[in-house]
């Protein structure tokens, strides 16, 4: 009898500390490793687009094994690439962390300021000052800084990307290097004093063994042309040539264009960029020993060449069609190399992108579809005409950028008028100019609460401290370029706010919705997930249905 009392409560004993096991499972899930990819300009509809033509390894293999998000967005303008890796990793918008866009007109230091640039820093691998860059201007922390203060500074974070503010933004503040790649006679992975005070080993080997030279070959289709259907005719007046061009046309004869196309910097407008991305990221996971342990590491990883390819030739090109059936290749191989260096089901993977693009405007205007050219010579010759006229004086506006205008508060208080009575007045007079849809007053933004549509995008996207005084919206299709090849985004448009959100490996159910998420979203989830706090800046919320 006793024995069998006995017994029992042994029995019980096990389950209870089987329930607690299982609870204690489920108060986080700690992947070893944490591969977050940004892909440079992607838009979600090239997953569908191209799915008859990737293999199951890459893209298809996110999807099937992972969580699909299919309406994702970001919410906030402008959509430029600094302030989509900068959201993505805070998981908030400019109105907090602070990146306005690649570049913006600093109004203390009356200059524009690139987003990484930090002259107390020095180069490390490079005779340039390429090097001289740092994440100083984000003012939130990231999630992989949120990891480094979980993990009390066990947790290694690696940034790797062609494009240096895609590499050292996504690695954030506490980060053990980001490296980003230095074009024109070099070809080398490099970084800053910010990071270290000495390149690693397995970098300065990576540099040593001619990797980059290798990808200096013809870039011909990977399949024969003729199958390829999603994609408009290959010589047509909407994409731009490299410089020693006849025509944007296969094949790309690499080796005769390398001297005119800035040598090195080359590859960064070819797919051969995205590969040896990959090439670079498995030396890091290897090198930096990253994924060995149980304490989890982050390596972020961005596809910068995307972004290049889209620019010179647009969504509808073969070439673009080529560069992402490329990248679902390189992504096979990079998931191979994590099964075998990490082990399946011991790493979780996110893919996202910085942000999307619009169709080249000026094949949208050949199928008669709203879109068109924005030209700041047109816009701002009557807005300063106006402005003389009106308030007698040619020193009210002091910069023009990324669609804002940066008045001059001085000027304004010796003519003894408000800054309010002049931003009124400015988007009055615009209103009525071409191809503009809609402008706003800094004074609106911060005093107006805007819970939907382009005006809510545009608050997300508003800083009191870093912003202008009247942000104009042009209207949809419209670019800020005069170019009629290629393409470009910026804007708070679908066509530039609807990017892929992908989901798989450790921690991830398998599953898809259509219901909208949002940028800053991913990393709450992240963060969620592996049971850290979540970033200082947080305005997203984690994503329930992709958690097991
Ligand atoms: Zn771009």
């Amino acid at each position: 009898m006793k024995n069998y009392v006995l017994l029992g409560l042994a029995i019980i004993g096990l389950s209870t500390a089987k329930a607690q096991e299982k609870t204690a499972t489920q108060l986080y899930t700690r992947p070893k490793l944490v591969v977050g990819i940004m892909v440079d300009q992607m838009r979600y509809d090239y997953i569908p687009r191209f799915w008859e033509r990737y293999g199951n390894n890459g893209f298809k293999r996110m999807v099937n094994e992972g969580f699909n998000c299919k309406n994702n967005h970001f919410n906030y303008i402008p959509t430029k690439t600094a302030v989509g890796h900068t959201s993505v990793y805070t998981g908030t918008t400019p109105k907090i962390h602070g990146i306005l866009g690649n570049d913006w007109y600093d109004k203390e230091e009356e200059r524009m300021v690139y987003c990484t640039e930090d002259a107390s820093v020095a180069s490390l691998g490079t005779t340039t000052d390429a090097g001289k860059m740092s994440p100083k201007r984000m003012l939130s922390s990231t999630m992989t800084d949120q990891l480094k203060l979980a993990t009390v500074s066990r947790g290694k974070v690696i940034g790797v990307s062609l494009k240096d503010r895609a590499s050292i933004l996504p690695a954030g503040h506490a980060a053990d290097a980001a490296y980003w790649f230095q074009g024109g006679d070099e070809g080398h992975w490099i970084t800053s004093t910010y990071y270290m005070d000495k390149l690693p080993k397995w970098v300065a080997k990576f540099n040593k063994s001619n990797a980059a030279e290798k990808y200096n070959k013809t870039w011909n289709t990977l399949y024969d042309i003729n199958t390829y259907t999603e994609s408009i005719a290959d010589d047509n007046e909407f994409e731009g040539p490299f410089k020693g061009e006849q025509a944007p046309v296969f094949p790309h004869d690499i080796p005769k264009l390398w001297n005119d196309n800035g040598k090195f910097d080359l590859l960064k407008g070819v797919p051969y960029g995205n590969s040896l991305t990959v090439d670079f990221a498995e030396a890091a996971i290897e090198g930096e020993e990253l994924g060995k342990d149980n304490i989890t590491d982050f390596l972020a990883v961005s596809f910068s060449a995307t972004d290049y390819v889209g620019h010179r030739f647009g969504v509808s090109a073969k070439e673009t069609e080529d560069t992402y059936l490329r990248l679902d290749q390189d992504l096979a191989r990079l998931f191979a190399y994590l099964d075998k260096q990490v082990g399946k089901g011991e790493y979780t993977v996110f893919l996202t992108a910085d942000h999307a693009a619009v169709e080249v405007p000026s094949y949208l205007e050949s199928l008669k579809i709203p879109g068109g050219y924005f030209s700041k010579k047109e816009f701002y010759d009557p807005l300063n005409k106006f402005l003389s006229e009106t308030f007698h004086s040619d020193k009210l506006i002091k910069n023009m950028s990324n669609e804002q205008i940066f008045l001059d508060q001085e000027v304004i208080k010796s003519l003894g008028l408000t800054s309010t009575e002049v931003e009124n007045a400015i988007v009055n007079e615009i209103k009525s100019y071409k191809n503009i849809a809609e402008a706003y007053t800094a004074t609106a933004m911060r005093n107006q609460e805007f819970t939907h549509g382009i005006a809510h995008s545009l608050q997300m996207g508003y800083n009191q401290n870093g912003s202008g005084d009247v942000l104009i919206v042009l209207r949809p299709g419209y670019i800020p370029s005069t170019s009629r090849t290629g393409t470009t985004h910026g804007s708070g448009y679908t066509y530039d706010t609807h990017t892929p959100l992908l989901f798989f490996g450790k921690g991830i159910k398998h599953g898809a919705t259509v219901k909208r998420t949002e940028i800053p979203d991913i990393a709450s989830t992240i963060c969620a997930l592996l049971g850290i706090e979540f970033t200082s800046g947080k305005s997203g919320e984690p994503i329930q249905e992709v958690l097991e």
